[in-house]
């Protein structure tokens, strides 16, 4: 058995690492159990908070809020809960000289930005790292957009051909080119993140720098695919920007996700300013209760079981991709806590033919309330000190949505507190 903690976080995830982060603030000794890092590893550098309210792009997320069913987790948590959730991240990230923020209409109110993909299209996404300039997305007239010799998943010519389609990018001046390979002539598939790893050092960095240079001055912007940095470092981004001569914006990419390690980076780096633990490379099997209290969770690593006592508990397991859900023909259920999930018998209705389609199976996930208890059917609490947060919840698609790390930070954010004050309550027991 070890040491008891106030509070145990399962899933290192945006949600698990912003619950830790929450919890670890209200003074709370944290440990975070994990298999793995989450869908972090292969998404991008932005939050998405609601791309898209009843199927429409939702300019301003904020009012898209109102249109959300009551069981979303957004509508759960209420709008003040979510703006406090979305502080507090903006804060944490802050301190780690990486701010996130949103970009700003006119009239000076927070609005979605519509990024470019290495596909050519667009992405309403909320917050981005301050170095990337979003007034450049809109006023840029002479835009050039730039691969590297060897990198498959970036072809400038499917980005410019798929840009102008959008009305908002069909007067710009595109030029298109490609950086040369700072492997050389390799048979390899190289991927951004191979060279983002070689921006992270101040030598190996000189290879963008110098290929950017003869660029400089030409254009109002450079889109280029995710590669300054695998770390929130600022001084790349100045970098870059000062050897390109205009701002330098990166586009959303596929896997491995270049954008989400920063983000990870910049939210451990914080934790470790905290009474914090992180064990890797571990499985929660099952949860050990008492009534209506959590007492430990059951792990195992190496081939060995062990028992890891708290006060409280949060589970941010992710969804069906992060291994937070278990499927079977017409069952499925939570993986740490075993809670069934009622799904429909027949398979079938789990999805749609159309793959953009309303399909259940992105919806399915535990139910709880708005301190993010987990409820049964008859909404009664099912333990006073567990607490769910992420892609394990249901009630939202945030593929369809485009709300992914939003949920994750929102309900992250409140399970973490509330952990914190069950462990409070607990300890004066
Ligand atoms: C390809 C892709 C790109 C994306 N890009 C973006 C983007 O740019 N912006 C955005 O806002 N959203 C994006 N998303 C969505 C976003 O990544 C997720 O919706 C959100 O971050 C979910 O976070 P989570 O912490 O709930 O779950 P996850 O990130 O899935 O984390 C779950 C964690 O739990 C751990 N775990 C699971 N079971 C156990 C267990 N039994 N014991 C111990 N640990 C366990 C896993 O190892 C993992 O660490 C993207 C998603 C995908 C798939």
């Amino acid at each position: 058995m070890s040491r008891i903690v106030d509070v145990l976080v399962v899933g290192s995830g945006m949600a698990g690492l912003v619950a830790a982060l929450a919890a670890a603030d209200q003074g709370r000794s944290v440990r975070l159990l994990t298999t793995g890092m989450g869908s972090l590893a292969i998404s991008g550098g932005s939050v998405d908070f609601l791309g898209y309210a009843d199927g429409r792009f939702a300019a301003d997320p904020w009012q898209g809020l109102a249109m959300l069913p009551e069981d979303h987790p957004y509508s759960l948590l209420g709008a003040e809960s979510v703006r406090s959730a979305f502080q507090f991240f903006a804060n944490v990230m802050e301190g780690q000289h990486w701010p996130m923020r949103p970009a700003l209409s006119q009239d000076g109110t927070p609005r979605n930005t519509q990024l470019p993909t290495i596909m050519g299209t667009l992405k309403p996404t909320y917050l981005l790292p301050a170095s990337l300039h979003t007034e450049a997305l809109a006023s840029a007239k002479k835009v050039l957009v730039l691969s590297v010799q060897g990198l498959r998943d970036c072809r400038p010519s499917l980005v410019v051909s798929q840009l102008r389609r959008y009305k908002s990018w069909a007067d710009k001046e595109f030029t298109q080119g490609l950086l040369p390979s700072p492997f050389g002539d390799t048979h390899r598939a190289i991927s951004a993140l191979d060279l983002a790893r070689m921006a992270d050092k101040p030598h190996s960095r000189r290879w963008l720098l110098d290929a950017l240079a003869p660029h400089a001055g030409k254009y109002d912007l450079i889109l280029i695919p995710p590669l300054c940095g695998s770390k929130a470092n600022p001084e790349v981004w100045q970098a870059v920007n000062a050897a390109a001569g205009c701002p330098v914006v990166e586009m959303l990419s596929i896997p491995p996700g270049v954008g989400g390690l920063r983000l990870r980076d910049a939210l451990l780096q914080a934790l470790n300013k905290h009474n914090f633990e992180l064990v890797e490379n571990t499985t929660v099997l099952r949860a050990e209760t008492t009534g209506k209290t959590c007492t430990a969770l059951v792990a195992e690593a190496s081939g060995q079981e062990r028992h890891h006592a708290a006060r409280a508990f949060v589970t941010a397991t992710g969804g069906i991709l992060g291994g937070g859900m278990t499927l079977e023909p017409g069952q499925c259920w939570d993986s740490v806590f075993g809670i069934d999930i009622t799904v429909p018998q027949d398979v079938s209705q789990w999805s749609e033919p159309k793959i953009f389609g309303n399909h259940l199976f992105s919806r399915m996930g535990v139910r709880v309330d708005r301190t993010m208890r987990p409820v049964d059917d008859a909404a009664v609490v099912r333990w006073q000190n567990v607490f769910f947060a992420g892609r394990s919840l249901g009630g939202y698609d945030y593929a369809t949505e485009k709300s992914g790390h939003g949920v994750a930070i929102a309900t992250g954010w409140q399970a973490g507190l509330m952990a914190a004050a069950a462990a409070a309550a607990g300890e004066n027991q």
